[in-house]
């Protein structure tokens, strides 16, 4: 399994600077959530750690450079889940979370690779959506089948990307159980950009909370999530609430104006 080390990770589009300096370093199995409000630079951040942008700075996988990384190499050792709606050419529910085997295939679909996909579609529940097309089904349905290719491909380290921003709150809890049930047994590392801060806090070992591409802050979350540093990274006023079952909730009361975004 892996750990992930950035030194001074810089990125812009063009000539607009996104990502100023971020430096972190995360253990094996640690499930990370980026939190921060929109702009703030998550999605910029995961496709730096994909390989699909190619920032300043370094980013280390198991202490390799992963620019020095074989395609092969990132493709079994990553996996990544995009944005809802992202599109894929006309394909089945099954082919699309078979699409997650392909780096540790070889010419055909082995036994190992079949009962792999079958948990994944278990895990997820979508066993009655497997002959279905993908690009016909609701968004939280893509979502989980997304979730499910990643999991078929048995990644060491998971990107998610906002991954349960289309999904009611049981589909959302039950896949975030998931990600976090197969990180305990498994050590795989996640990243994932989370909007809501009360499911942060109660799936993800450590926050990040970034403001206009910096690091705001990075701990645990009992730590990190205060009703000043709220106020200073969203402009909301919020009470910090402490559930014996749902761990601290974040009651937003209201946005303060004048604090800048
Ligand atoms: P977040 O995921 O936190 O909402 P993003 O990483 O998507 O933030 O965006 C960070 C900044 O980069 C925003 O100001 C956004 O407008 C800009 N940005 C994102 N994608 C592009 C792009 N393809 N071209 C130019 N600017 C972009």
């Amino acid at each position: 399994m892996v750990t992930i080390a950035t030194d001074t990770v810089k990125f812009s589009y063009g000539s607009a600077p996104v990502l100023y300096d971020v430096t972190f370093r995360l253990e094996t199995g640690t499930i990370l959530a980026l939190v921060g409000p929109n702009g703030s630079g998550k999605t910029t951040l995961i496709r730096c750690i994909d390989r699909i942008l190619h920032p300043e700075g370094s980013i280390l996988i198991n202490e390799q450079n992963i620019h020095t990384m074989s395609r092969n190499d990132i493709a079994t050792t990553i996996g990544y889940v995009p944005q809802n709606g992202t599109k894929i050419t006309a394909a089945t529910v099954f082919d699309v979370v078979m699409m997650g085997r392909t780096p540790h295939m070889s010419w055909r679909l082995g036994e190992g690779d079949i009962n792999r996909i079958e948990y994944a579609i278990r895990l997820l529940n979508i066993e009655g959506l497997v002959d279905r097309e993908y690009n016909e089904l609701s968004g939280g349905q893509q979502q989980k089948v997304l979730i499910a290719r990643a999991i078929a491909q048995d990644p060491k380290l998971l990107l998610l990307d906002e991954p349960t921003n289309s999904l009611d709150i049981h589909h959302q809890l039950e896949a975030l159980a998931t990600i976090s049930d197969i990180s305990r047994s498994t050590g795989m590392t996640v990243v994932m950009a989370v909007h809501d801060l009360s499911i942060a806090a109660r799936y993800a070992d450590m926050l990040m909370m970034l403001k206009n591409g910096t690091i705001v802050a990075i701990g645990k979350p009992e730590e990190l999530i205060t009703p000043e540093r709220i106020r200073e990274v969203y402009g909301v006023e919020a009470r910090i609430l402490h559930d014996p079952e749902a761990g601290l909730i974040v009651a937003p009361l209201r946005a303060v104006a004048g604090v800048a975004l």
